[in-house]
């Protein structure tokens, strides 16, 4: 029943499947599950068929501060900061093993509210968020300064102090990955929170707050506010008592959240935006495995991927060839139910999102790009797309410079290695780039060369939690994951005291 770029006649939406049980609606703020101040809700959606699926609670100032206050005082008086990091430790693994014991129900709610693969989510999205609270749990009984040797007679050392309160702003296009990428450092650092999940997506944060207090993250650790980002998300920007703001989103509103920061009480900010990703092809590839690459880097997801390889360079010799082998190879992304097993693209996010990708699919049309596959809405109901391969493409064109976040890939030749670096960095992001090559030269070449902050070579989404992750230029600062990720959660105090009598000075 299932067809990739065929009829939308094909496809059957949506599967039935068993009535997902959707059991936290509210705001989590000090422990507790609360009404907004303000009484308003808003509708969720689901986008396999743009129904609403569930009422949430609005978080509006008024309840950011509410829940910075809680963050506050849990930071100030309460015992997470001043736990030994081996016993923020257990109680983080705790809350893994909760996540464990409910993934099913976890992906579920991704998939309802993000159409988000559910295989994948079960399988890959869900456990892996777990892991990341093991890895970071891993590091909260490691974390210390170092002795210093001054060149005077002083003795000195420096502590790592957790932060203080951070907002962490999250985007919808992996709601569960971002909300762990961002709260596991956090906890282990000792940090307390306020999370912003983004308003597409409200429904895993806030079961994730429910497991949290159950695996016992005392109140006010965790605190969740759900809302839009002018409102609930600017206040948490802008407010004087947060000490720091992690954001995950767009380049636009990066520049906000930094602006905000500066105005308000300078807080630290770390933005992981947008990107244009390169995936350079050199013509001793293998033809099949680079084809499968590149469409794995752009239609993963829908494309929804930060980090998606959405320009595909190509060296001239195999160019053609490579062409013939996609277009053939792109019929095997099945678009359909994101809960079907077989579907491999499910719907946009919304409304908005699938009218934007839309609406750059027909400006490539009209700057006079070649539509070698897809193009089209793939169902009547829905936020569906086919998947798309643009080329003969030029720098100028829209589909070219900006960042599109669906499936919709653009396709290019080049002559030379240094033709495929200056098209590679010719984008004002960085935030990553595959290189397929079997010479060890030109990956060292090109890894070198290319302005972006993770450089896959013959791979494409290798992400591990011990892997720093974060963008060059106009894609951001500040990085996630790895130990350098927990770096940002902490500050260093320095402490120094007069040394006398020393025989060694
Ligand atoms: P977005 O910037 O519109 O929203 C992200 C978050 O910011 C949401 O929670 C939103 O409510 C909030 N927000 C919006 N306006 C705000 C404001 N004025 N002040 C404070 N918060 C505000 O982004 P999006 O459309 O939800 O997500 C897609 C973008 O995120 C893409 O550009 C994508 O590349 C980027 N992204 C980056 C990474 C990464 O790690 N680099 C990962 C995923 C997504």
């Amino acid at each position: 029943k299932h067809s990739s770029n065929g009829s939308s006649d094909d496809l059957t939406f949506p599967l039935e499947i068993p009535p997902a049980k959707i059991r936290f609606t509210k705001l989590f703020i000090g422990g507790e599950f609360v009404d907004s101040v303000s009484g308003k809700t808003f509708e969720t959606i689901d986008p396999r068929t743009g129904e609403a699926i569930a009422s949430v609670s609005e978080g509006d100032k008024e309840d950011i501060d509410l829940a910075v206050g809680a963050a506050r005082r849990a930071f100030d008086h309460g015992p997470w900061p001043r736990l030994p990091g081996a016993a923020r430790a257990k109680i983080m693994h705790k809350f893994a093993d909760l996540i464990d014991q409910h993934i099913e129900e976890l992906a579920t709610l991704d998939t309802l509210n993000a159409g988000k693969l559910f295989s994948w989510g079960k399988a890959v999205d869900i456990p892996s968020v777990a892991n990341t609270l093991r890895y970071f749990a891993g590091a909260a009984d490691k974390i210390h300064g170092q002795v210093l040797k001054m060149s005077r007679e002083l003795h000195a050392y420096t502590l790592l102090e957790p932060i203080g309160v951070v907002g962490l702003i999250i985007p919808w296009n992996f709601p569960s990955t971002m909300f762990f990428v961002k709260v596991s450092p956090a906890l282990a650092a000792g940090c307390t929170m306020v999370v912003k999940p983004a308003e597409q997506t409200p429904l895993s944060a806030l079961f994730y707050a429910h497991l949290a207090k159950e695996a016992g993250i005392p109140d006010g650790v965790i605190n969740v506010v759900n809302g839009f980002g002018p409102t609930a998300g600017a206040a948490l920007t802008s407010h004087m008592n947060v000490d720091k703001v992690s954001f995950t989103g767009s380049t636009e509103v990066g520049r906000k959240v930094m602006q905000a920061a500066a105005a308000s009480n300078l807080k630290t900010v770390s933005l992981e935006l947008g990107g244009k990703s390169p995936l350079l092809i050199f013509d001793d590839a293998d033809i099949d495995q680079a084809a499968d690459l590149a469409l794995l880097g752009v239609m993963h997801n829908k494309g929804e991927v930060c980090v998606a390889g959405s320009r595909v360079l190509v060296q001239e010799a195999i160019y053609d060839e490579f062409v013939k082998t996609l277009v053939e190879k792109a019929k095997e992304w099945v678009v359909g139910d994101p809960f079907h097993p077989n579907s491999r693209v499910g719907p946009q996010v919304d409304k908005k999102q699938y009218e934007k990708v839309m609406s750059y699919i027909e400006h490539g049309k009209r700057e006079g790009a070649t539509l070698l596959t897809g193009g089209k809405p793939a169902a009547k109901k829905g936020y569906y797309i086919e998947p798309t391969v643009f080329t003969d493409v030029t720098d100028d064109m829209m589909i070219v410079k900006d960042e599109i976040f669906g499936p919709v890939m653009v396709l290019m030749k080049f002559k030379t290695m240094e033709d495929g670096i200056r098209a590679a960095n010719n984008t004002r992001y960085g935030l990553a780039a595959g290189i397929v090559t079997k010479s060890l030269d030109t990956a060292n070449t090109v890894s070198r060369s290319i302005r972006a902050g993770v450089i896959w070579i013959n791979c494409y989404f290798a992400f591990d939690n011990d892997c720093p992750f974060g963008g060059y230029k106009s894609s951001g600062f500040g990085r996630d994951e790895g130990m350098v990720g927990l770096q940002k959660y902490l500050q260093v105090k320095s402490v120094v005291t007069p040394l006398y009598n020393s025989p060694w000075q």
